[in-house]
């Protein structure tokens, strides 16, 4: 039987897809945390990326990657991110950084593609600045944020990563009102209370 998760429609539940630095995983938690004033927990689902293998290009189907971590959450209220090393591409791409189910409750997001090429010795702060903004923005669009204009939004789309490195790790203020207005009307908080999102401005 699969594990399944069944947390309130509040928090978010980060999700490693097979092995991940534990030190990505604990910055993207922060983040989020710091950034949506949401509860986070890590997750772990075991869920098996091979059933997500395109072997004939060596990457992983980002598409069926949601679906199997949706398979996983108990109703569509329960917010998923999943975070892989592995490559990641779909049928339109050939490489995605991260894919979401727009205003709907998965999204995945890979390292893969964030190590600048011929780089040898590993730099994780520049990795983590980078997978926090793909996660930003793939939570973004979860909560029904599209793409942005604005030079420095996170949610500005991103074709390599000096793209990623332009943008800042926050919302401009037109996405972050989005965001905090999606959030209250989704989220019900036990308290009654509404969720701060002050903290990203
Ligand atoms: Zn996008
Ligand atoms: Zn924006």
């Amino acid at each position: 039987m699969r594990p399944r998760l069944s947390y309130g429609p509040d928090v978010i539940c980060v999700v490693p897809i097979g092995s991940v630095l534990p030190e990505l995983v604990e910055r993207v938690v922060r983040l989020l945390r710091e950034v949506l004033g949401l509860p986070v927990i890590v997750g772990s689902l075991g869920i098996d990326k091979a059933n997500a293998l395109i072997a004939t290009r060596g990457q992983y189907d980002a598409t069926r990657l949601l679906l199997e971590l949706r398979e996983h959450c108990s109703s569509q209220t329960v917010r998923v991110i999943g975070i892989t090393e592995s490559d990641l591409c779909n049928l339109i791409l050939d490489f995605v950084y991260g894919e979401a189910q727009v205003d709907g409750n998965v999204a995945v997001c890979s390292t893969a593609r964030l190590r600048d090429c011929g780089e040898t010795a590993e730099e994780p702060e520049q990795l983590q600045d980078r997978l926090a903004k793909v996660v930003l923005h793939e939570l973004g669009h979860v909560f029904g944020l599209g793409h942005c204009e604005q030079e420095a939004c996170v949610m500005r789309q991103a074709w390599c990563v000096d793209d990623i490195d332009r943008k800042a790790a926050t919302y401009c203020a037109s996405c972050l009102g989005a965001l905090s207005w999606e959030i209250r009307r989704r989220v019900r908080p036990a308290s009654g209370e509404t969720v701060s999102t002050s903290r990203a401005a």
